[in-house]
C-alpha cells in the first residue's frame, strides 16, 4: 500500500515530504513530486506533512490513474531529499480544481 501524491501538489509543490521520508523516494517533476510505489515503505509520514493533503494511500478508491502517474515519472525523473522554495505563485494553485487538466506536466524538474 503505497503512498502517492495526487493533483493537489500540481503548482504547489512547497516541497515539505520529502524532508520526513525516511527512504528518499520522492522525485521531482516540473510542477509537482512524485512518491515511487516501489521504493514506498508505507510509514504515512509524508501524507501529515503534506499542506495541500495531496499524499494519498493508493488503497483510497479512484486512484489508479495517479498511482500509474506516480509509478512512470517516479522512475523517470531525479530524486529530491532537501527542502527548496515553492514556486513564487505556489499559492495561487493552492486548492484549485481541474488542475491536471489545465497544467500537468510531462518535464522533469531539477531535483537535489
Ligand atoms: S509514506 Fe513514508 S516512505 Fe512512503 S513516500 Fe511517504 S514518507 Fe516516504
Ligand atoms: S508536501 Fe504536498 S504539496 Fe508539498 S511537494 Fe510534497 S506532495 Fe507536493
Amino acid at each position: 500500500m503505497p503512498y502517492i501524491v495526487t493533483e493537489p501538489c500540481i503548482g504547489v509543490k512547497d516541497k515539505s515530504c520529502m524532508t520526513v521520508c525516511p527512504v528518499d523516494c520522492i522525485y521531482e517533476g516540473d510542477d509537482q513530486v512524485y512518491i515511487h510505489p516501489d521504493e514506498c515503505i508505507d510509514c504515512g509520514l509524508c501524507e501529515a506533512e503534506c499542506p495541500a493533503e495531496a499524499i494519498k494511500p493508493d488503497t483510497e478508491g479512484g486512484l489508479d490513474k495517479w498511482l500509474e502517474i506516480n509509478a512512470k515519472y517516479a522512475a523517470a525523473w531525479p530524486n529530491i531529499t532537501e527542502k527548496r522554495d515553492a514556486p513564487s505563485d505556489a499559492k495561487e494553485f493552492d486548492g484549485v480544481e481541474g488542475k491536471f487538466e489545465k497544467y500537468f506536466s510531462a518535464e522533469p524538474g531539477s531535483g537535489d
